[in-house]
């Protein structure tokens, strides 16, 4: 496959953005992702500046036999974009958003990071569902499915695309929407990159305000497992606007928690509420009733401010893993598994096995997420009541095998309670995790998608949905 050595010139000619090849000024940086875990030496970054400059690189990949890699945000936790000895193409310079307010639409480049989407559509007090952390790139994202606190009220981000544009395989731009390329439109919403590099997403608001409010209560994980299996049994009621979270893990020196409670295993329930903060606090008590919390962080907060209030703590150049599962219940025993974060044996833990467990999180399902029909998207399991994901980070490369060997056990512990998985949490569980992603029936769609829009397989870096072999 590639080398170091391919002959540019062909891609530079007419090329409005910049082809950047090892060595040249800004490779180091472009190839750099969200997961510091991922080396790898593309031998062509074309960065493209429109539609043309990606029809163009999508040629040249072909031409020259190069594996090809998306990139928007670079948060897929594998890196999958950066292709080694292959071509990336890097659509982060495509990252214009246009805002129509009064028909509430919002066009975005394939290139464009959550974050600019938010603050472009904001202002009018309108928003889309978006992922939770800004630096996240809207293309992976979306094309995944999109969950963010708005889609128990608004659907996935991809329930609200109401048009796609796209490169194909061949290098022609397409459009994809409920009555022009149908079959590709719904492959798109759920199905990730392996159809085509979408340029541009249409996609539909709606008046939210510009208010939201974030309640988190913390627990000894000891004494936590009637609380969350009472957090569980509450979601089924909860307002559309509510989103319910959980996390477990060890606390960092985070300012809306006492001292005392730095650095310590903690567990926490709550709930993230968009739109009038005083009608979002009417469910507190009903928190509260399940148990005397160690603390409290209860906070009015702009909608930018939440969605930008991980990003720090999600930033980039940290070691990463993830592993994550679906669940349509959460039984006690899962609620028990969840706590225990996958240590082997509590008390035969050494504090050094027990620095590597990872922390966790559950986000609620359900609401407008679960009134669209499962045969209608490529995103699968609409019926799930909570999703799950163990992420590991940490900075010492000494420290991979034991980080990542950490969540797999803690992942394999919940395995038996879980109903598949977001396709965007995979990580390096291959084909298998493709099949947990999408059921059977909806793999057969996405195939035969695969074979009439990508029958070589072009887009492959990616949770790849391989086309049928050919003669
Ligand atoms: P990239 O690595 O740039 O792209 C991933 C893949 O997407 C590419 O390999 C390509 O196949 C495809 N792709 C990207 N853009 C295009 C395009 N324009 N056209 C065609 N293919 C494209 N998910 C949620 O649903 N909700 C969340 O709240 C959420 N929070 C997250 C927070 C963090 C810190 C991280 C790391 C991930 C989060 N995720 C969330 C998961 C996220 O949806 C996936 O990691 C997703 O792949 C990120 O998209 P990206 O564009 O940043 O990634």
């Amino acid at each position: 496959m590639g080398t170091s050595h391919v002959d540019v010139a062909a891609l530079q000619d007419g090329f409005a953005g910049r082809v950047l090849l090892p060595g040249d000024d800004g490779y180091d940086r472009h190839r750099s992702v969200w997961n510091a875990m991922v080396d790898r030496r593309p031998a062509v970054i074309a960065r493209c500046a429109g539609r043309d400059d990606v029809a163009a690189a999508v040629r040249f990949g072909r031409d020259h036999g190069l594996d090809i890699g998306v990139l928007c945000g670079g948060h897929s936790i594998l890196g999958l974009p950066v292709a080694e000895g292959g071509l990336m193409i890097d659509l982060s310079p495509m990252d214009a958003v246009r805002v129509d307010p009064a028909a509430r639409r919002a066009w975005v480049q394939g290139g464009a990071l959550l974050g600019a989407l938010d603050r472009a559509t904001q202002p009018y007090g309108l928003a889309t569902t978006a992922g939770n952390v800004s630096h996240t790139g809207v293309g992976g994202l979306t094309l995944g499915g999109g969950m963010g606190w708005l889609a128990r009220r608004y659907g996935l981000s991809c329930d609200n695309v109401a048009s796609f544009e796209m490169v194909t395989a061949d290098g022609a731009v397409v459009r994809a929407d409920a009555t022009e390329n149908a079959d590709l439109f719904w492959g798109l919403r759920g199905g990730g990159g392996n159809f085509g590099v979408v340029t541009e997403f249409e996609f539909r608001l709606h008046q939210v305000g510009t208010q939201a409010l974030l309640v988190d209560l913390y627990f000894p994980p000891e004494d936590a497992a009637g609380v969350l299996s009472g957090w569980r049994d509450l979601i089924g009621d909860a307002p559309r606007s509510a989103t319910f979270t959980a996390w477990v893990g060890r606390t960092e020196d985070w300012p809306h928690l006492p001292p005392a409670l730095h650095d310590r295993p903690l567990a926490a329930v709550g709930y993230v509420w968009v739109g009038d903060p005083d009608e979002g606090r009417r469910l507190l008590p009903a928190l509260r009733d399940l148990g005397s919390p160690v603390a409290e962080h209860v906070r009015d907060l702009s909608y930018l401010d939440l969605q930008t209030m991980d990003d720090t703590v999600e930033g980039h150049r940290h070691r990463r893993y993830w592993k994550g599962h679906y669940f349509g219940e959460f039984p006690d025993d899962a609620v028990r598994a969840f706590l225990a974060r996958g240590a082997a044996d509590t008390d035969a833990d050494t504090d050094a096995d027990a620095a590597c467990l990872p922390a966790a999180g559950l986000q609620a399902y359900g609401g407008a997420i679960a009134d669209v029909a499962d045969d209608e998207t490529a995103f699968s399991h609409r019926g799930t009541l909570v999703e799950f994901v163990a992420a590991a980070r940490w900075s010492d490369p000494a420290e991979d095998a034991d980080r990542m060997a950490a969540a797999r056990r803690y992942a394999a512990s919940l395995e038996p309670f879980a109903a598949g998985v977001y396709v965007n949490a995979l990580t390096d569980e291959g084909e298998p995790g493709v099949r947990r992603a999408y059921p059977r029936e909806k793999l057969a769609r996405l195939t035969a998608l695969k074979n009439r829009w990508d029958p070589d397989n072009v887009f492959r870096l990616n949770h790849n949905i391989p086309p049928t072999a050919r003669d």
